[in-house]
């Protein structure tokens, strides 16, 4: 079948049967994503550079970003004190010159830079010494007259495409030339006629040809927007199904608020709840009071009181007769849980059973009851969703940190049973402006709130040189009875970069700095069980420092550890730095978070850590990373379900996504099957990007 497909769509051919391409390079485009001669077409380049309009150096400022093409004079490699190279490469337009430098480069560069061939570079102006700087520029060196392609020779706008090791700058060129040049006549169209001409875009052949051979950057853009709208509508369509999926009102449970476990909960409590607990208590309640079934969100920081939440809902479900379900991540995670609600519900005389993965004795007891409906409040793992166990009436399905699972397994969940309102929970907090892509008409629920008291984490930003402070800051906490973090980057065996990875730490902690104290190593590569335990013990408070790459990430909650300390700061994402913050800070003691930064850094690192210093509310840095990133490196969100987005920018085209919403809702509100005959592109192209998500979506 997938063969066959393949073959009746020209543009679907391996890029490997391309001139030029071959087995070995095939492989190497393979990193950049491109499979097939159309990946190729629809790789977008990067940027663009320009050869008749390029500033020179003496109308440029310090600060400015600027792209420009100059002439190199000189190179030169200076070893350091601390026995590492700095490379330097003088340029110069005819009038000015300019010093690029690179604190950390490959060796290639040694002898890559060669005085008289002209460069392209692209970066930020700095000064030295009164002298013109650009630190880690993207460059390219541009082909001698001699070896460039006749085609491109002439042009005045290159596009600059995304590289791997292996492919340089002018092949790739070249290849995109090769794909347009045998198969621009198969490209056909996405997006139907009446849409092409409301929103008055060119044809889908021209603006792919424009993307690459644009003469004018504004021309580049404008076709754009075309492939943004594209990915948005299509998204939309989507979203479009699953509201009028949603509001066919045979399809969910009506519970009634009888106020009975609900209100005695709410009575035991110890703490009042926060006005955001209450606010997103009733918005699920409304939900779950209705008769369309709940698919709804709720996002809030770590320790923002999540749980208890979910409690309520809970129990709306059990005082209506119902079951309800919890699924966790990990073990440690439901078990917290299962803790905290058996604590909670003592009072009330509720059956809560845990459900865990493998074989244990009592097992077969426990699927029983929850069979039989003996069980009211089912907490587990991936367990939940086996085979095997089947439920009794459920009422309400909650999938804590949503994301860890596939689609599939929440779908598989809240499959168990007929229509169960389904709530998802999220600590990494989605920017507001990107709900609507992300989650499109998921209601999203927001605990924008800590509760009182709450002392904010105390975040320091130290340079690696002043490491030993941060160790005796450690030290205090320790003291204290406190515990510790200390995080690393990933390991990765084929890192060249010395990046002072977490089994090196943890040697020199141990050996060298904590000696008498217990500390313990656990890193992602560890089976599950032994880093579940390493993670009990550190819970129970036998480990006073706990060595971790980021798989410490997941909720556990231990409010005795009061410092965080993370390496090579400079290298994480802001989401993922919050996160690891969120660890610390859970109990009444003061707690501090020490971001370790190294040089080089880059302008975009050190605004990170300088929003990690000042801000410790998670959607004002969710929103800062968004701002900080380009699209397609939403790194962090790949498992929220967040569709690929190639060429749409979601900070910067907003405006397109409503127009692109706009018409997605008239079109499925009309003809939800879309099966009207000016439709039928539309639903074929669409049932090819989106029919294997929407069953997921549409259960
Ligand atoms: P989350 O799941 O959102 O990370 P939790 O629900 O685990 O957060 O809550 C964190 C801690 O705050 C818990 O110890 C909880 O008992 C406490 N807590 C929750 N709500 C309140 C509140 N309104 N006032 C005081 N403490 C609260
Ligand atoms: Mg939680």
């Amino acid at each position: 079948m997938e063969m066959k497909r393949q073959n009746e769509d020209p543009l679907m051919t391996p890029v490997m049967y391309l001139k030029g391409v071959g087995e070995h390079r095939a492989r190497l485009l393979a990193k950049l994503g491109v499979q097939t001669v159309l990946d190729l077409m629809e790789l977008f380049p990067r940027t663009y550079l320009s050869r008749l309009v390029n500033p020179t150096l003496g109308e440029l400022q310090v600060g400015d970003m600027v792209s420009l093409t100059a002439e190199i004079s000189w190179v030169d490699a200076k070893p350091t004190a601390r026995g590492k190279k700095i490379l330097s490469v003088g340029v110069n337009d005819g009038k000015i010159g300019l010093t690029c430098v690179w604190f950390a480069f490959p060796p290639a560069y040694l002898t890559l830079f060669k005085p008289g061939k002209t460069i392209w570079l692209s970066g930020t102006l700095s000064a030295f010494n009164n002298q013109l700087q650009m630190n880690h520029p993207d460059f390219e060196i541009l082909a001698d007259d001699h070896e460039e392609d006749s085609f491109w020779k002439s042009r005045q706008l290159l596009p600059v495409y995304p590289l791997t090791e292996g492919i340089t700058q002018n092949l790739m060129r070249k290849l995109v030339l090769s794909a347009f040049s045998s198969y621009a006549d198969q490209i056909g169209e996405n997006l139907p006629a009446f849409i092409l001409e409301k929103r008055q875009f060119p044809p889908r052949r021209d603006a792919l040809q424009i993307m690459h051979f644009a003469q004018k950057t504004q021309a580049a853009d404008q076709a754009r927007i075309r492939f943004a709208y594209e990915e948005f509508f299509y998204s939309q369509i989507m979203w479009a199904r699953h509201r009028v999926f949603h509001e066919k009102k045979e399809q969910g449970i009506k519970h009634e608020n009888h106020q009975k476990l609900t209100t005695a909960l709410k009575e035991r409590l110890a703490f009042e709840l926060t006005s955001a607990q209450k606010r997103v208590i009733r918005e699920i309640f409304a939900d779950m009071c209705s008769e369309i079934q709940m698919s709804r969100l709720m996002q809030g920081d770590v320790g923002s009181g999540k749980t208890i939440v979910t409690l309520f809902a809970m129990l709306l479900a059990v005082e209506n007769g119902h079951q309800a379900a919890l699924m966790a991540p990990t073990e440690i995670l439901a078990e917290q849980h299962y803790q905290n609600f058996t604590r909670l519900l003592e009072p009330l005389s509720l059956k809560v059973v845990l459900l865990k993965g493998g074989n244990y004795k009592g097992k077969a007891e426990l699927k029983e009851q929850i069979a039989s409906g003996e069980a009211q409040i089912v907490l587990g793992t991936h367990a939940l969703i086996q085979k095997d166990v089947a439920f009794h009436r459920l009422g309400l399905v909650v999938v804590d940190e949503q994301h860890r699972f596939g689609v599939e397994q929440r779908a598989l969940l809240a499959a168990k049973d007929s229509h169960p309102d389904l709530l998802y929970l999220s600590a990494t907090p989605i920017p507001r402006s990107l709900a609507m892509t992300v989650y499109g008409d998921l209601m999203v629920s927001q605990i924008d709130e800590m509760p009182p008291n709450r002392k904010s984490v105390l975040t320091y930003v130290r340079s690696d040189r002043k490491f030993d402070t941060v160790l005796s800051d450690v030290k205090k906490e320790l003291d204290k009875g406190r515990q510790a973090y200390f995080v690393c980057p990933l390991v990765e065996e084929s890192e060249k970069l010395a990046l002072l990875d977490a089994q090196r730490l943890y040697d020199y902690l141990k050996n060298k700095v904590f000696t008498n104290c217990t500390i313990d190593l656990i890193h992602g590569r560890m089976a599950n069980k032994v880093k579940d335990e390493i993670m009990q013990r550190f819970k129970a408070a036998e480990t006073q420092i706990l060595v971790s790459t980021t798989v410490i990430e997941v909720g556990v909650d231990v409010p005795n550890a009061t410092v965080m300390v993370i390496e090579h700061a400079e290298r994480f994402g802001l989401a993922q730095m919050h996160q690891l913050r969120g660890r610390v800070g859970r109990g009444a003691d003061q707690a501090y978070c020490f971001l370790i930064a190294h040089q080089p850094q880059s302008s975009m690192a050190r605004e990170r850590l300088s929003i990690m210093s000042r801000s410790t509310d998670g959607f004002v840095i969710a929103e800062k990373d968004l701002e900080l990133r380009g699209p397609g490196e939403m790194f962090g969100y790949e498992q929220s379900g967040l569709p690929e987005f190639r060429f749409a920018n979601l900070v910067q085209d907003q405006a397109i996504l409503a127009l692109a919403r706009t018409d997605a809702f008239d079109i499925v509100l009309q003809d939800p099957q879309l099966m009207r005959d000016e439709h039928k592109l539309l639903r074929k192209i669409y049932l090819s990007k989106y029919a294997k998500r929407e069953e997921l979506i549409l259960y």
